[in-house]
């Protein structure tokens, strides 16, 4: 019996998300009176895997298998069954990300387990197995209570602080008899994103909606964006008109984040977005229309057009950096 967890990586570099992700699971397994286990996918040195106990982990079972390298959601699939059946998994535990959306029911039809998908608390093991969930794109919550013997939850990125423990964790290689059909879909090209600071990872963030007008617009805020060490995000309609690319899309179907700051500029407020935001530590809000929605969730706003206040408060910014 264990809670295993599905830890991510990029050639061996586990994301603030995936330490995230081992710290609770490893509080799960704590209040189980269990141990945890990662399951690592593909190439990654021992060392890497290791630090992994920092967070909580006490193993790693990695399969290593590098057609792995990149998510195939079938074979990822395979891999994290074996590895519950053969630590005994009672809960098994995976990012609310594209991979996680794609493995986790499958993991969970396999195992005949009850699954939670989006949760944002540690399970309530005092009234069972209970699991609080965001719905209706973070407008209220679901308590969930999962009855069935082994559970699955995806955890919402970026809901609890990270910190490094002093722990280290063994590492175990897992055998696992894939087959051709596990690597029917065969990915071709891996498009790194190479902006100045992860938006997954940023403290602070600088968003465009709409109300920019237009991507020829979009200068002012990367300007903005690079004083301040910035990463850029943006709402939905300016990723599907191709202003800007679709990782940087936040909200209910996009990224959640939760920057110290986040300067949403243009951008209504619909509660889609704010889906995405809205646990933000201080949100910023600059809009034309003083009866924007965002305005309600902002700690503070600014009425004007965003053209005029984006650049006088670069400008501001540059003068501060100047003086300190
Ligand atoms: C199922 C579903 C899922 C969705 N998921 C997402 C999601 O993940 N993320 C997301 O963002 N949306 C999502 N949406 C869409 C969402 O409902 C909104 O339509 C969208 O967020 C609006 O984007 P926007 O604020 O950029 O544009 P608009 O609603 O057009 O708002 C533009 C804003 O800019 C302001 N403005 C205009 N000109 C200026 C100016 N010169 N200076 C300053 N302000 C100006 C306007 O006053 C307005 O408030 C989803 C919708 C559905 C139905």
């Amino acid at each position: 019996m264990s809670v295993i967890v599905l830890a991510e990586h990029t050639q061996g570099v586990f994301k603030k998300k995936t330490l995230e992700l081992v710290q609770y699971a490893a509080g799960i397994a704590q209040s189980m009176g269990t141990t945890t286990t990662a399951v690592v996918l593909g190439d990654a040195t021992d060392a890497e895997m290791q630090g992994l106990g920092q967070y909580g982990a006490n193993k790693v079972l990695q399969v290593a298998d590098s057609r792995l390298d990149t998510l195939n959601a079938r074979a990822y699939s395979k891999a994290l069954i074996a590895a519950a059946q053969k630590e005994g998994a009672k809960v098994v535990v995976a990012p609310h990300d594209v991979t996680g959306k794609a493995v986790a029911p499958r993991v969970a039809a396999a195992l005949k387990a009850g699954m939670v998908a989006g949760a944002v608390s540690a399970p309530d093991l005092s009234k069972g197995f209970v699991v609080k969930k965001n719905v209706f794109a973070g407008k209220a919550f679901a308590f969930v209570n999962v009855t069935s013997d082994v559970k699955v939850i995806t955890l919402m990125p970026n809901t609890f602080q990270v910190k490094a423990g002093a722990g280290s964790a063994s590492v175990e290689k897992l055998d696992v008899a894939f087959e051709d059909k596990d690597f029917s879909v065969k990915v071709k090209a891996v498009n790194k994103v190479t902006g100045e600071v992860p938006l997954s990872e940023a403290e602070l963030v600088v968003s465009g909606g709409r109300g920019m007008k237009g991507p020829e617009n979009w200068g002012i805020l990367e300007d903005l964006a690079h004083e301040l060490g910035a990463a850029l995000a943006c709402s939905r309609p300016v990723a599907d008109s191709h202003w800007r690319p679709h990782h940087e899309h936040v909200g209910q179907t996009g990224g959640t984040i939760r920057p110290n700051l986040y300067i949403a500029v243009g951008i209504s407020g619909a509660i889609q977005h704010l889906a995405g935001v809205n646990g933000s530590k201080t949100i910023v809000v600059i809009n034309k229309d003083p009866e924007a929605p965002f305005f309600k969730a902002a700690d503070y706003g600014v009425v004007g057009d965003a053209l005029e206040i984006v650049p006088k408060l670069t400008e501001a910014v540059k003068k501060f950096k100047a003086n300190h």
